[in-house]
């Protein structure tokens, strides 16, 4: 059996692998390459025949590990693509969406060339799929629950299992011939929000074992201090009369905030009247997809403790809420771009927008009109790349250019890293030590930088386990 390390193989995104053994080829995700340094990757030939690809399995539902799904299909791939059933609704909506940004971004390349006419069908350059490629990739879609086994082929048996993360996120048990092999996907906290976190036991005894490593080396920051960092920000703002405009992005992270922000003015743990406005149409969409699977929602999650206004310690704990986890009458969703464009919010507001890292979308005017004004603040609550615009003003950025415009940042800055829906190296380790049994022959580290799966890889061969770091496109007989 040969396995491939097609993407995330000393880099973070692209996740991709691939398995070949007598009469079965397959692969486990088949995401984007994201970022400045690794965006060239997405626009080369596959470095297999998608036609000989027998079926997919999937993860989860972001961009780094499902975003190629629709250039595999437009190249001739037309197998069947297994996920769960939150992972179907997810994908969806970041794939039909990821098409739509491709279409729009050819045009405007037509339009730079001027070869673009309006009552002329454009010519598409660059583009790795359209909507029709997406449509026909939801159409391969076959979902199956957490923890429910399935047989694709007749010497192939598989089972997602839980890893937290996000909704619908999983692990991969794959049987091949009698060889086991599982794939963690990736993987979510101990004290993971929203969802239930991984197993901790297992009665899958796997002979190799793929796992991510983005924070080999890393402890989190807990839940009561990144709760208690989030909360002073808020309020002191609010005491300022300030607004709080918070990046954010579409899937889990937004969710997250809203239901702090929910359990914090229930609680008396936000000062005064706000007004919570969610200024992203796909982030509303993927919150009532969220609200879809209540099902799936963990029960008295704990953000930890807050002194409320009145010097009263509150337990932030989020109750059995159901689908209505994510609703309360201070929120309001904003749908079209000209409500967006018109929204004058009244001070002591707490705005949420997309994109996440402030690369583009509605967030863009919103850091414009607030970033000048010292009373305000701009709350950074997810990882933010190098070379973003987000990155530049944490990384304390006193002027930025938006659509043109110099815009002044007085605005105060806060970078809460906490929010992490990743396992951090303690969780990894438990995770593996969970995982580990007498089968285990070899461990891959993939999806990070070499230098976190290096980190990594020294604690793993510190308890007496091989650990290898592949490069990409890395071969291996098992
Ligand atoms: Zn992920
Ligand atoms: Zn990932």
């Amino acid at each position: 059996m040969q396995l491939i390390f097609r993407g995330a193989a000393k880099t973070v995104t692209g996740s991709c692998y691939q398995i070949q053994d007598e009469g079965v080829n397959i692969l486990v995700d088949c995401g984007m390459f994201q970022g400045s340094d690794v965006e060239d990757l997405n626009s080369k030939p596959f470095a297999f025949d998608p036609k000989s690809i027998d079926f997919v399995l999937l993860t989860h539902a972001h961009m780094d590990h499902c975003g190629l799904l629709p250039k595999l299909v437009r190249q001739g791939f037309t197998g069947k693509i297994y996920l769960t059933p939150p992972t179907s609704a997810l994908a969806e909506l970041v794939l039909l969406d990821s098409a739509k940004i491709q279409e729009i971004e050819s045009r405007k390349n037509s339009n730079n060339k001027h070869i673009y006419s309006e009552s002329m069908p454009f010519e598409m350059h660059n583009i790795l799929y359209d909507t029709i490629d997406a449509q026909n990739t939801i159409s391969r879609f076959v979902t199956k629950n957490l923890g429910d086994g399935f047989m694709p082929m007749s010497n192939v048996s598989v089972r997602f299992v839980p890893a937290g993360h996000i909704l619908g996120a999983a692990s991969i048990e794959i049987v091949i011939n009698n060889t086991k092999l599982l794939f963690s996907g990736d993987l979510g906290r101990i004290d993971q929000s929203i969802v239930n976190p991984f197993s901790n036991s297992s009665d899958f005894d796997p002979d190799y074992i793929i796992m991510e490593s983005l924070y080999g080396g890393i402890t989190h920051q807990d839940r009561e201090s990144t709760t208690n960092m989030f909360l002073n920000s808020v309020n002191n703002t609010i005491e300022r009369d300030g607004n709080v405009i918070i990046p954010s992005f579409a899937i889990h992270r937004t969710q997250e905030i809203l239901e702090l922000l929910k359990i914090s003015i229930t609680s008396s743990c936000i000062k005064g009247n706000v007004q919570i406005i969610l200024d992203s149409p796909m982030a509303s969409r993927a919150t009532r997809i969220y609200t879809q699977f209540a099902s799936y929602f963990n029960r008295n999650f704990s953000y930890g403790e807050y002194s409320n206004e009145n010097g009263v310690k509150k337990s932030l704990v989020i109750g059995d809420y159901g689908s209505s986890r994510f609703d309360f009458d201070e929120l309001r969703y904003i749908r079209t771009a000209k409500q967006s464009l018109r929204l004058k919010a009244s001070s002591r507001s707490i705005i949420i927008a997309g994109s996440g890292m402030v690369e583009g979308g509605r967030i863009l005017q919103h850091v414009a009109s607030y970033a000048p004004k010292s009373r305000n603040s701009l709350l950074f609550v997810g990882y933010q790349a190098e070379g973003t615009l987000g990155r530049a003003i944490v990384d304390g950025a006193k002027v930025v250019k938006i659509n043109k415009r110099d815009i002044d940042i007085n605005s105060q800055v806060e970078y809460i890293r906490g929010f992490s829906a990743h396992a951090d190296e303690p969780t990894l380790l438990l995770w593996l030590n969970v995982q580990a049994k007498s089968s285990l022959k070899q461990v891959f580290l993939v999806h990070a930088e070499e230098s976190q799966s290096k980190m990594l890889q020294n604690s793993i061969v510190a308890e007496g386990r091989n650990a290898i770091i592949p490069d990409l496109n890395e071969s291996h007989t098992l």
